[in-house]
């Protein structure tokens, strides 16, 4: 499979670390490797990297001059999009939707709200459930209006184009099991807006690399994610010229540990935030990987994984840690 042929700007780190965790693994009685692309370099890094050197690649060739996108008010997608467009010289234009409600001055401040500001993003804050497509559209008419060259990018990047990053991923993964012998039964990646673990999936199924996917569901139920997922991949897939590769059954995804909702912390989330940080020294997120490995986490202890080599997906994340300050220092 060639990615040759789509547009692309080269500025992450690649290809990131596949390591073990061996104390963390005990405490799950697996044997478990973390693949490291909280490590992917900009500002900080994390999985919307990877999709940017796709989704820049196109906005280049396009002449445009300001990137829009959208997310929640903490977005790690908003952070590595402000630094993309800043390395490039163009202007980031962001709507941020109020998905929590939380008003503290942490949340609406700190983290990756105090990142984007630094890299010089314009920043407008809209009510939780906004038609962000529509207001990403709207955006784009008034610079358009301005004489600007406005180029879109969806909420985390998840498009046919950003999930090309992942299924780089894809294939990048299993080069490194082929090159030091390690046996992966499966990979486990949190699992949001849907671009990541769909060009993994697409990535698998296009190479013939047969690693099963588990997605860790952070908002929608499973139905509606396995949905979002697989039509994804599905047009990924069809972007490579792979018609017919992706099978339903591919794609499955736990919905079971969203807890009360996006972006909302539980006691699962901070004790398995604790439990990495105490076993490996590595820093997740509450809202991504955190939910992911509160998971993982129950899921090993309730069998499912005996006996299997396990690669967790780091997708980054720890660079919005402060902007839940509060709420971690009361549960930890
Ligand atoms: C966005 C994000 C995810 C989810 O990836 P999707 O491609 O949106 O499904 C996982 N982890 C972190 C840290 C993220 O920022």
């Amino acid at each position: 499979m060639n990615l040759t042929r789509f547009p692309r700007a080269r500025f992450a780190h690649l290809p990131t670390p596949l390591e073990p965790a061996p104390r963390l693994g005990a405490e799950l009685g697996i044997e478990l490797w973390i693949k490291r692309d909280d490590c992917t370099g900009l500002a900080g890094g994390g999985n919307k990297t990877r999709k940017l050197e796709f989704l820049l690649g196109e906005a280049l060739d396009a002449g445009a001059d300001a990137l829009i996108t959208q997310g929640a008010v903490q977005s790690n997608h908003v952070r590595q999009t402000a630094a993309a467009a800043a390395r490039f010289g163009l202007a980031c234009e962001v709507i941020l939707e109020d998905r929590t409600g939380d008003q503290s001055a942490e949340y609406v401040g700190s983290g990756n709200v105090l990142l984007n500001r630094l890299m010089g993003a314009t920043m407008r804050t809209v009510p939780a459930d906004t038609d962000m497509n529509a207001a990403m559209d709207d955006l784009a008419a008034r610079l358009k209006a301005e004489g600007k060259r406005p180029y879109i990018i969806p909420g985390g990047g998840s498009n046919s184009t950003g999930a090309l990053g992942y299924v780089d991923c894809a294939l990048e993964l299993a080069a490194q099991a082929n090159a030091t012998g390690l046996k992966i039964d499966r990979l486990i990646t949190a699992t949001g807006s849907a671009g990541t673990h769909a060009g993994l999936v697409a990535g698998f199924a296009v190479s013939g690399a047969d690693i099963p996917i588990l997605g860790i569901g952070v908002r929608a139920p499973k139905e509606k994610q396995e949905f979002n997922v697989h039509k994804l991949a599905v047009e990924t897939a069809a972007r490579l010229g792979h018609e017919g590769r992706v099978k339903r059954e591919q794609v499955i995804a736990d919905c079971d540990y969203v807890g009360a909702g996006y972006g909302l912390i539980d006691h699962g989330v901070t004790d398995a935030l604790s439990l990495a940080a105490r076993t490996e020294g590595l820093l997740f997120d509450p809202v991504y990987t955190g939910k992911a490995l509160k998971g993982l986490i129950a899921l090993a202890k309730a069998g499912v994984f005996r006996g299997e080599t396990v690669v967790f997906l780091h997708t980054g994340g720890a660079q919005g840690l402060s902007g839940y300050h509060h709420q971690l220092e009361a549960m930890l």
